[in-house]
């Protein structure tokens, strides 16, 4: 098994004093693993004071979105260079959440991915299809539609590459897709990527979809999985510690 890398999407959750309280628990107990990494996506106003919090501590930070222009008349904007400053070292780009509630399009996506990587962030592309496109047998049309919508002519080849596996309907439902469904889907995907960069970029396919401390055990290990997009179990200290406890110890045996 090679490395894992975990990462909480906190979405529009915490106030600065939420999260110190998150940290103060989270961190002493954070097991010390050099195969695992743990990335923290908090909302924007905590970037700044977080990267102080984290400084010499194996976690880091992503955002949860930027824009593709550098800086200008974008009001509530934020650009790539301005969430690296501010320390992240990843963006998710592209969520479900964003596609469906704010509009954003593949074109849009792929914008923001080249300005991600220019500025020396590693994206985390996040797919997925609605139950109505799997049920009609459309899962690979979609994905395949999503990753060339927003990846083809990325000229600019990145060190590293996460892909996020989130099916619509398992976000936030409780609902995770069965074993077989992840396995089939991630080597989907690592084909479309191998055919686009060969083995030249290297790749993280993550699953997310109402993952916690329990159901990761399912699909955690498994040679297509690369780790995890986790929302709601990711905000409390105590069921973060344990998805991640479970994946050590099921990956990484001592
Ligand atoms: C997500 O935010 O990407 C996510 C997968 O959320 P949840 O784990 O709550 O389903």
């Amino acid at each position: 098994m090679g490395s894992l890398l975990l990462v909480a999407n906190w979405k529009m959750h915490k106030t600065l004093e939420e999260a110190q309280i998150f940290l103060k628990e989270f961190l002493p107990l954070l097991p010390a693993n050099s195969k695992i990494k743990i990335v923290l996506a908090p909302p924007f106003t905590l970037l700044h004071s977080l990267q102080h919090r984290l400084a010499g501590s194996s976690v880091a930070l992503a955002a949860q979105n930027c824009h593709w222009e550098d800086k200008g008349a974008y009001t509530g904007e934020v650009s790539a260079s301005m969430v690296y400053a501010a320390g992240c070292r990843y963006v998710i780009l592209g969520h479900s959440e964003r596609r469906q509630f704010f509009g954003e399009t593949s074109a849009q996506i792929e914008k923001k991915i080249v300005s991600s990587l220019k500025t020396g962030l590693c994206p985390i592309l996040c797919i997925g299809e609605t139950l109505q496109e799997r049920e009609g047998g459309r899962t690979e049309e979609v994905l395949k539609g999503q990753l060339r919508g927003s990846l083809q002519s990325i000229e600019e080849l990145p060190s590293e590459f996460v892909v996020a596996y989130e099916p619509v309907w398992a976000i936030g439902t409780g609902r995770v897709a069965s074993v077989q469904q992840i396995i089939e889907t991630h080597e989907f995907i690592q084909k479309w990527l191998a055919a686009h960069w060969g083995n030249r970029v290297k790749t993280f396919v993550l699953y997310g979809g109402s993952v916690n401390a329990d159901n990761i055990l399912e699909f955690i290990g498994e040679p297509s999985v690369q780790g995890a997009l986790i929302g709601g179990a990711s905000l409390q200290a105590k069921s973060f510690l344990g998805l991640i406890e479970r994946s050590i110890s099921k990956c990484f045996p001592e």
